[in-house]
């Protein structure tokens, strides 16, 4: 069955961590401008829930105020941002304890779609889910939205989704991972199975390699001592670029339907190999004049925690055996830059001889900065003097290509969320993959905790360490330049 959107009359959404960082920076606004657009019913309400003592007024000013720092063009809109925090309450409930829950009991109205939004610390996310259930709230039609990280390893995953499935039946949980809800990723998908182009050729036959690059300028200060426990395998790889690749490798789907997409996606985490010690660099970035080392700021000067990987992975199976797929994240680099690079192989012979030799085609898909799809390709250069080939990009970059709705392409948070209240999975991961994706990323992790090796130092502001060069040099390889 091909999904569509669902009309919904009227919702309730209870954003429980209503108050925090998450929930200010990106949920509300996000929300905001889904008001904006039109698509919020008129009788649909968001609540949101903390242990912070405050009412409805005192909440809707907090939000006026996260507005006018996250969502700035909302200063111009004054009657749309009054009409949007008409909708906003608040409840104090403590998800650990019994205060607030039978007030959010009388709030919440049960003949009409419910969602539940636990942007709260992990360790919450079983307490809420228990509490919702002891105080009859959730009905078999809700829906709960998890946040990131979801556990920390293949065991503490299987706890929390059976501690969810003893109250949630998997149809209504949904595992937020943002980067799925971002335009370009979709459109990967539109490229890969709406083109008669490029499917063909997607395969190890054509295909030489592909690179996955995540990276940021920011370090992990101010939440070093939270990140030290985590790292970029964990926070970055195990869900974002697993993600990001699985689109990439993933055989076509019958339909465009949560089921049918989630299960090519698990077929390609169970099909990767293990990865060997000699394909993965991991490093710390060192201090400047004016910020501190990765060491600094996770408090703990004998970490061995990366705050920068790359890795060189294989899937088995037959269209991809022989491509590697090449993975690398970290923070403090040089530039922020999200993007994946399929290097299609070079033409197996060059009717212009040698020295006119085409480089091989690329497809690159950027997701930040400027969401978009170049492809580049080999043309003549202009003029007389004989053949001279040149490479140069077609490029599609959203907000050139698609005008003004290419400026307004909805955040990846935006679009999720009227998904849950729509009740379309297919942006969402399904409990199994999630416990593919732990099952393949721990035996790394403990293959390094076992030999205890720290990782390398590398410069902020660089584009890691050079060991990460030579992971792909070894190849007759190179990373494409992280340059915005
Ligand atoms: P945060 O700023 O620390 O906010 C936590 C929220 O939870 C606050 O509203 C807090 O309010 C509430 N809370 C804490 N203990 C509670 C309790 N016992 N009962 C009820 N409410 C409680 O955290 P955050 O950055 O928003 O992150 C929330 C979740 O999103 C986390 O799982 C995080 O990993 C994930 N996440 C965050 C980001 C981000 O950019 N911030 C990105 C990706 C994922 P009170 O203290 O008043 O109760």
């Amino acid at each position: 069955m091909v999904s569509r959107v669902i009309p919904v009359d009227s919702f309730d959404l209870v954003i429980f961590g209503g108050t925090g960082d998450l929930a200010r920076r990106k949920i509300l606004p996000g929300l905001f401008h889904r008001f904006c657009a039109g698509q919020m019913p008129d009788t649909s309400c968001i609540i949101g829930a903390a242990r912070a003592d405050m009412d409805d007024v005192a909440y809707r000013t907090l939000i006026g105020e996260a507005l006018d720092e996250f969502a700035p063009e909302s200063r111009a809109m004054p009657d749309d941002v009054a009409g949007f925090l008409d909708r906003l309450s608040y409840v104090r409930v403590d998800a650990t304890g019994d205060a607030g829950w039978s007030h959010l009991a009388k709030k919440v109205r049960k003949d009409v779609v419910q969602a539940f939004y636990f942007s709260v610390g992990p360790s919450l996310f079983g307490p809420l889910a228990e509490r919702l259930h002891a105080h009859a709230i959730a009905t078999s039609q809700s829906r709960i939205v998890i946040e990131k990280p979801f556990g920390r390893d293949l065991q503490s995953a299987r706890a929390l989704n059976a501690t969810l499935a003893e109250h949630f039946t998997e149809e209504q949980i949904y595992r937020i991972d943002h980067y799925l809800g971002k335009e370009t990723v979709q459109n990967l998908m539109a490229v890969r199975f709406g083109n008669v182009l490029f499917e063909p050729l997607w395969n190890a036959q054509y295909i030489d390699h592909v690179q996955i690059t995540v990276a940021e300028t920011v370090g992990v200060a101010g939440r070093g001592a939270y990140y030290d426990k985590s790292g970029a395998m964990r926070d970055m790889v195990q869900n974002h670029l697993m993600q990001l690749l699985c689109l990439i490798a993933m055989e076509p789907p019958s339909f465009f339907e949560p089921n049918a997409v989630r299960d090519e996606k698990l077929k390609v985490i169970r099909a990767l190999d293990p990865v060997a010690a000699d394909q993965v660099v991991r490093g710390q970035y060192k201090a400047t004049r004016n910020t501190p080392s990765y060491l600094e700021a996770a408090e703990n000067p004998d970490s061995l925690t990366e705050s920068y990987i790359a890795l060189k992975v294989h899937i088995s199976n037959w269209r991809w055996k022989g491509t590697p797929f090449y993975l690398r994240t970290g923070k403090r680099l040089k530039s922020r830059v999200s993007e994946i690079v399929v290097h299609f192989k070079e033409t197996p012979h060059s009717i212009f001889g040698d020295e006119a030799r085409s480089a091989a085609n690329a497809l690159v898909i950027r997701l930040q900065p400027d969401e978009g799809i170049e492809l580049s390709v080999t043309i003549k250069e202009p003029g007389p003097g004989g053949m001279r080939l040149v490479n140069v990009p077609l490029d599609m970059t959203f907000a050139e290509a698609l005008g003004p709705d290419g400026e307004n392409v909805p955040d990846a948070y935006e679009r999720l969320i009227m998904d849950v209240i729509r009740g379309n999975q297919t942006l969402f991961m399904r409990g199994d993959e999630v416990e593919a994706a732990w099952a393949w990323t721990d035996p790394i992790i403990e293959m390094w905790t076992t030999a205890g090796k720290k990782p390398i130092q590398y410069d902020s502001g660089s584009t890691g360490p050079e060991e990460a060069m030579i992971l792909l040099h070894r190849d007759g390889r190179r990373w494409r330049e992280i340059e915005t």
